[in-house]
């Protein structure tokens, strides 16, 4: 039941998702006009906007001039629908106490009592969502829109202070060297040493979780474009845009600075192949990064323990090969 409502609420989010995508890059309005046919400008009437049904039901096609609408649309709803039911299940349904679907005290003994665990997900599906507009409007234009990227670090920021649980497991170290008041190796700095101790013991986790999130939005920008100042120096050739770097200051606010360097990272993997496979199918060499930080992003939302433990069994594989 909780499944098909997640399917659900991701389909009209998806639907939105595809206004944004429309909409953003040509700088008209997210809410005016209402929606309507992008070859006929006839606006279109409520029946034929529901998300999924409506396509289906008209065969893909506008009802007053004929013309295929583009399969994009029912793609986008149900992608971020699927998206939906997945956060759900790995946030809300993998978190520790949730009851059986069948017991009938569910909504008392699980929502009420797991506000972190439900904020968490309601977090994580918007910003997946963000994540498919980022990706479309970036593979048709190349460009990320102000209003995702920078919009989307503003948001992280109030949600990391509002929310600080959000970043506890991202940014363990963060909270070590707060609270232990210490970094290896520069005890000698007392008074770094006593700003570290205060904000450790005296700041309030919504502070601290405010600070998680800045030192996320730094790591991850100043990781973007480093790495874009190398390649342009070894290649010669403009590899990332300055979207790239707010877009990952971006990832890095809302999920912490392990991720957003472990985004870069992953990220880098999946436009090496992408670029690959783009070059020789269409022997075009110019490639948008965002879709590949965007996919690399959500896979560390959805599957984090997996992906940071990933380092870990590579090792030991390459280990086993080398030395038995
Ligand atoms: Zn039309």
């Amino acid at each position: 039941m909780e499944y098909l409502f997640a399917f659900l609420f991701g389909a009209v989010v998806g639907s939105f998702a595809n206004v944004c995508i429309y909409r953003l890059p040509r700088d008209i309005s997210l809410y005016q006009p209402r929606s309507r046919c992008s070859f006929c400008g006839q606006p279109i009437v409520w029946y034929d906007n529901i998300p999924l049904l409506s396509f289906l039901a008209l065969r893909g096609k506008c009802r007053s001039c004929q013309s295929f609408i583009s399969f994009r649309y029912p793609f986008v709803e149900f992608l971020v629908a699927a998206l939906f039911v997945l956060c759900y299940l790995r946030i809300v349904a993998a978190a520790p106490g949730y009851p059986p679907i069948t017991d009938p005290d569910f909504v008392v003994r699980f929502w009420f009592r797991h506000p972190d665990a439900v904020s968490a997900c309601v977090i994580g599906c918007f910003f997946l969502a963000a994540l498919v507009v980022a990706t479309f409007i970036d593979l048709e234009y190349q460009i990320i829109p102000d209003s995702i990227t920078l919009g989307g670090l503003a948001a992280a920021l109030i949600l990391s202070a509002l929310f600080p649980w959000w970043h506890r497991p991202a940014d363990v170290l963060l909270d070590d060297v707060l609270l232990a008041g210490r970094i290896p190796g520069l005890g000698w700095l007392a008074g770094l040493r006593a700003a570290l101790d205060w904000i450790g013991s005296e700041w309030s986790p919504h502070a601290r979780g405010l600070l998680s999130s800045l030192l996320g939005a730094a790591v991850g920008s100043a990781s973007v474009w480093i790495t874009g100042f190398l390649g342009k120096w070894l290649f010669r050739k403009e590899a990332m845009g300055f979207g790239d770097v707010k877009f990952n200051a971006m990832i890095g606010a809302l999920l912490g600075w392990k991720v957003a360097i472990g985004t870069l990272l992953l990220g880098a993997v999946f436009g090496a192949v992408g670029g690959v496979a783009v070059l020789i199918r269409t022997r075009q060499s110019r490639m948008p990064f965002g879709p590949f930080l965007s996919l690399a992003a959500g896979l560390f939302l959805l599957f984090p323990q997996e992906l940071f433990l990933l380092p870990e069994w590579w090792s030991g594989w390459v280990n086993r090969m080398l030395w038995e």
